[in-house]
């Protein structure tokens, strides 16, 4: 085998397609597939993925492969695969499909060392390697290939007995640390010893007795120097100094409650059946576990979980990243302790890759993770959980614009194992699918131990103005938050910020602040007075007067978190409240600690955004506020009522979830809205009937596919004169079936200094769509004519934008 194809690092059209390479002599039988190498390409050298190895190739001259990046390839056949799968149903370029399987960590300046597993397994160690890795516990990857034992380390790897590690050189540059290491090998660092002073002799003895990078200033401190002897060796060639990045496991310094498996109701028995005859008959299956809140879902995953456990198989759960609390990871740990590994997006880079890297090496078999937690490169798949299955987190908005419950099915199939999706309020998609009989529906129709749903109540808010109340809060909410003060019992106030941000107007003359580069207001942010744009995350100064008319009544509308806890604590001054949302919960470990405070009883009242709606558990809780229901209701976008429904139902979910019964008060300006309506009355069923309904009437999905395809350039009529083009086209090459809208202006119609123009497909059975759409995309690359014009095509869109 000589030679290797290559899917190179450049996401365009034109070079979306494997190029071979020859593999030199000395990696021959070593490079496979699923290995990352640096080809020379054009004047540049890139890293690419190695995806095929064979004997031939219609090339004549090949040029040769250049380095090679993996000991051991990073994904497996399976995950190939299923990047080929994602560029033909989401029109990614392979690069960005393979790409996005693998932590951020491996696509950033690493340095590659091998480390020995453990001490004891130093004997297995072939020989040629022995006398290099002497005396110490790591060596450089260059050292490896200097000396060409390239098949040796790979066998190493390959046997568990050297491990291979990438030494992150972290940019923010938080988490490395400045450290001491031989730079010479442990044989001639030894010949060296008896010719230095002994301050410099003590330095290299403990290098080599540690046999690793050691921190300058534990180096230090455990010698009791300065840092001259050091400074001298690396003058002589004798040590380097180096970052290395410190890696720590983000649950180290927790101990986890282990929990056992709790006696099942028959409902949830009846589910935890027919999961597990698909795990038992490696069968693929998909189930809807449609459950009220608090109806024991977590727990059938569980114990579903140990079935696949027992089997020898491993496991995915899928949770959205805003309920990827430290209550959820908890609950995970407790029951498998160290078979777990955990990623979500408030881990480092470098803790990233460690918990990617004890999957690659099979030392967990279950992951609980976030959307991109779907590609774990795990081999004997036994199950795949969708927690929340309904959340459009899942669906990513980047390419490859994938969504993770595809993926998890078509990885399903592949591996013969179920797929579980569990919500209290599943997408109309999923419940169509149930009710068609393609998914499995299992239900759990009521809450553990007879605990009952909480009783909602809505407030109609334009009343409250009617009667003078003036307030952000009604009279119904500020009683019922008065007796809990008094019962000493809790209560979550929930304010959905999308869309209702506070932005800054003049009262003179009307004048909003807008972004200068994108089409949407500022948000004014108190903390250093600075209005910020969402989008782009440009910033300045608030104004003191109208860049318009230079009046001086600047107003802020909208209502945001800290305005809320503002006027709290006006009306409720002895109320401890708690401020959950982006500004007090940036730093690392504020959201975890927060919330122990709130449980620890330390507060009555927790204040927050989006981030409180999900997965809270706490039994005190028996009041829970939605301050405005309808910030959501308004939005461009069909979905605007489902998403309603769901996150209503899921806020009031967090309520009367222990013994004390829960109470939920809704505010809103639109009381009869059917999903505000039917939430209040936990009427999924009403809901997605009449939504469906009016799905049907408006041509939406699930009665019809979308695609929406949106052109951009910095000038207007350039954008617009594209879409007309591409509509234009993609009218005459798709069917009369096919319904064609625009182009219109979006509705975010400029980003980022460029004007976006959109069309949106409707559409139920197309065979002619995919190559079509490949066309267009095609012609906007590569047609200098069009320069400058960026298409995006996004094959089920969720953001409407
Ligand atoms: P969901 O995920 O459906 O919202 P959870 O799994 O969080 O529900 O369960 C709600 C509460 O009920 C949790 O505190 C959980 O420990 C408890 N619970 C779940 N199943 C049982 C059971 N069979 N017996 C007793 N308590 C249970
Ligand atoms: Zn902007």
């Amino acid at each position: 085998m000589k030679v290797a194809s290559v899917i190179v690092d450049v996401p365009t059209r034109q070079t979306d397609r494997p190029f071979d390479y020859l593999i030199p002599e000395r990696w021959r039988g070593v490079i496979q597939p699923g290995m990352r190498v640096t080809v020379p390409f054009g004047a540049r050298r890139l890293q690419g993925f190695v995806v095929d190895v064979k004997d031939h190739s219609e090339i004549e001259s090949l040029k040769a492969i250049e380095e090679v990046l993996d000991v051991v390839p990073v994904l497996n056949g399976e995950l190939l695969d299923l990047g080929r799968h994602l560029t033909e149903t989401t029109l990614c370029f392979a690069i960005s499909a393979y790409q996005a399987m693998l932590p951020a960590a491996m696509r950033a300046k690493y340095e590659k060392v091998l480390r020995l597993a453990e001490e004891e397994r130093r004997g297995e160690l072939p020989d040629e390697l022995k006398s290099l890795v002497a005396g110490r516990t790591e060596v450089a990857w260059n050292e490896v290939e200097a000396a060409g034992l390239w098949r040796a380390a790979q066998k190493a790897v390959q046997q568990g007995v050297l491990e291979a590690v990438y030494n992150v050189k972290d940019k923010a540059g938080k988490k490395t640390v400045k450290s001491a290491a031989l730079a010479v090998s442990a044989e001639q660092a030894e010949q060296a010893l008896h010719s230095l002073p002994a301050r410099q002799k003590e330095v290299v003895s403990f290098l080599l007795k540690r046999g690793e990078a050691v921190p300058i200033a534990k180096l230090q401190a455990t010698l009791g120097i300065s840092s001259a002897p050091l400074k001298a060796l690396v003058e002589k060639g004798l040590a380097v100094v180096r970052d290395v990045e410190v890696y720590r496991d983000p649950y180290a310094h927790r101990t986890f409650q282990p929990s056992e498996p709790l006696a099942l109701t028959p409902a949830q028995a009846q589910a935890l059946v027919k999961i597990t005859a698909s795990v038992r008959a490696g069968e693929h299956r998909t189930f809807l576990l449609y459950g009220v809140t608090g109806s024991g879902k977590t727990e059938v995953y569980m114990q579903a979980i140990e079935e696949v456990l027992r089997q020898g198989k491993e496991a995915i759960v899928l949770v959205p990243e805003i309920s990827l609390t430290p209550q959820m990871v908890e609950r995970f740990k407790s029951r498998f302790g160290p078979k777990v590994a955990v990623l979500h997006s408030g881990l480092s880079v470098g803790e990233k890759y460690d918990e990617w890297r004890k999957i690659h090496r099979k030392e967990v078999q279950l992951v609980v993770g976030a959307r991109s937690a779907v590609f774990a490169p795990f081999e004997n798949l036994g199950m795949i959980i969708i927690d929340e299955e309904h959340e459009t987190s899942y669906k990513q908005e980047e390419m490859p614009r994938y969504h993770a419950r595809d993926v998890a099915i078509y990885r399903a199939r592949r591996h013969g194992c179920p797929v579980v999706l569990g919500s209290a309020t599943p997408s109309l998609e999923t419940f169509a699918r149930a009710a068609k009989g393609v998914y499995e529906l299992l239900e759990l129709p009521e809450r553990v131990a007879d605990r009952a749903l909480p009783d909602v109540h809505v407030v109609d808010m334009r009343e409250e103005l009617r009667s003078g109340n003036r307030s952000m809060f009604s009279r119904r909410l500020l009683d019922e938050l008065r007796l809990r003060l008094d019962r000493g019992e809790q209560a979550v106030l929930f304010l959905n910020r999308r869309g209702y941000s506070t932005f800054v107007m003049c009262r003179s003359c009307g004048y909003v602040v807008r972004c200068p580069h994108c089409d949407i207001s500022l948000t004014y942010h108190r903390a250093g007075e600075r209005m910020k744009c969402h989008y782009c995350g440009h910033e300045e100064p608030l104004v003191p007067r109208c860049p318009s008319c230079g009046g001086e009544h600047l107003r802020f509308f909208g209502t945001g978190t800290q305005k809320v806890e503002e006027e709290l604590a006006k009306l409720l001054p002895k109320a401890r409240v708690i401020r959950m949302d982006v500004d007090t919960t940036g730093r690392k470990g504020a959201h975890e600690e927060l919330l122990s405070r709130f449980a620890a009883k330390e507060a009555d009242i927790l204040l927050g955004t989006q981030m409180i709606a999900k997965g809270l558990d706490f039994p005190d809780v028996t009041l829970v506020g939605v301050l405005a229901a309808d910030t959501m209701l308004h939005l461009p976008d069909f979905r605007a009522a489902e998403k309603t429904f769901q996150l209503l139902t899921q806020v009031s979910g967090r309520a009367g979830r222990h013994e004390l019964p829960g109470q939920v008060v809704i505010q809103t300006y639109t009381p009869d809205h059917y999903s505000i309506q039917l939430a209040a009355r936990h009427d999924y069923r009403s809901f997605y009937r009449r939504e469906m309904a009016l799905r049907k009437a408006h041509g939406y999905p699930p009665y019809y596919y979308l695609t929406l395809i949106t052109a951009a350039h910095q000038e207007a009529p350039a954008a617009a004169k594209a879409a007309e083009k591409i509509a234009g086209y993609l009218r005459k090459q798709l069917s009369n079936e096919a319904i064609i809208l625009g182009p219109v202006a979006s509705p975010l119609a400029r980003l980022h200094d460029r004007y976006r123009y959109q069309c949106m497909i409707k559409y139920k059975r197309e065979p002619n769509l995919s190559a079509a759409l490949k066309a267009v995309i095609d012609r906007y690359q590569t047609d200098a004519a069009h320069g400058g014009v960026t298409i995006t095509v996004d094959m089920n869109p969720y953001m409407m934008m």
